[in-house]
């Protein structure tokens, strides 16, 4: 296996992974989405909203916010000493207090954790003169593939390494290189070459529109594949990779001891 940085941001990451198989890139993928433990408001005690929006539609708007988590100081409920009871491992507490009018925004949460806040300015809901809101939020930590709040990976997705093969029986006539959308063609020494391959998005537009039949073909590389992946904020990107990684590698030997227990 071999991994190669394309580019690395706090939030996003692009890279090729190779040397595996389509099973393995999609399970990082899937672990990135539905697998990796973020915090996110899932129980909210409201004490007063004169607000237009009801209670429920506060409480949904609020669960989406992402916060950003610290998974080395809270443990997901159902793992918790406390029974999932609720405890200082396994929640925290948010308040928010404002009057119209005005825009209320997530960033106004008060948490009794520094390190768990909102990750992003989210607005929440517009207060009108008098208008109030009073509430206290408990966040607790979950994962992706038991509601979409708990989700850090956003906009996770791979797609094969393109291939494109050039035959000696182009006469490098150039109708694929007005053809391509991408602009990755030039004709050169009475041939066709391919600048940049990564960026081809296999739409096959060169092979429809060449005269000989075989001269361009557009393929893939079965073993290797182009990763972006995107984190909500409530963790860097790195920490969601390298975590999903990990979950795979856990649930694998977790299989491999019941096996073992089995046999
Ligand atoms: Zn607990």
């Amino acid at each position: 296996m071999n991994v190669e940085i394309i580019e690395l941001g706090d939030r996003k990451a692009r890279f090729v992974l190779s040397g595996v198989m389509p099973a393995f890139a999609n399970s990082i993928r899937r672990c990135m989405l539905a697998e990796v433990p973020t915090i996110a408001i899932d129980y909210v005690n409201i004490y007063d909203n004169t607000s237009v929006l009801f209670d429920e539609q506060l409480a949904l708007r609020l669960g989406l916010v992402p916060l950003t988590t610290d998974l080395d100081s809270y443990v997901l409920p159902s793992e918790c000493d406390c029974g999932g009871e609720g405890c200082p491992q396994c929640q925290v507490s948010l308040t928010l207090s404002a009057e119209g009018p005005k825009i209320v925004y997530s960033t106004e949460l008060v948490s009794t954790d520094p390190l768990i806040v909102a990750a992003e300015v989210v607005p929440i809901v517009k207060l009108t003169k008098g208008q109030r809101i009073s509430l206290e939020a408990v966040a607790r930590p979950g994962i992706g593939r038991d509601h979409a709040k708990w989700q850090a990976g956003v906009a996770c997705g791979y797609k094969n390494v393109p291939r494109i093969v050039v035959s000696d029986a182009c006469d490098a006539c150039g109708m694929c290189v007005d053809a391509c959308p991408r602009g990755i063609l030039v004709a050169a020494d009475a041939t066709i070459k391919v600048t940049d391959e990564r960026s081809c998005s296999l739409c096959k537009l060169c092979e429809a529109t060449c005269e000989l039949e075989g001269a361009i073909t557009v393929g893939t590389h079965p073993d290797s594949f182009i990763f972006t992946a995107e984190s909500d904020g409530s963790m860097p990107i790195v920490e969601l990779i390298t975590r999903s990684a990990d979950n795979i590698k856990n649930r694998a030997k977790a299989l491999d001891e019941y096996l073992s227990i089995v046999d």
